[in-house]
């Protein structure tokens, strides 16, 4: 099942400021016909401060913000 987009907010671990972004917590690739670079946008996120770009599977949530993980 495809899940609608969630906004998130997302702390960069380059600058560590914080910006609003989006993910889809999972794709149905059978059913919707996505190309690989929005299933990349859907995974990760550039910071528009530093353009550091981050992968949600390596971030951890705490109180609804991403960080990186350790
Ligand atoms: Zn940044």
């Amino acid at each position: 099942m495809t899940m609608p987009p969630e906004d998130i907010t997302v702390k960069c671990p380059e600058c560590h400021k914080t910006y609003e972004d989006w993910y889809r917590g999972s794709i149905n690739l059978d059913l919707d016909d996505f190309d690989e670079e929005y299933i990349d946008k859907c995974s990760s996120a550039v910071c528009p401060h530093c353009g550091h770009k981050v992968y949600f599977n390596t971030l951890t949530v705490k109180k609804g913000v991403f960080y990186l993980q350790g």
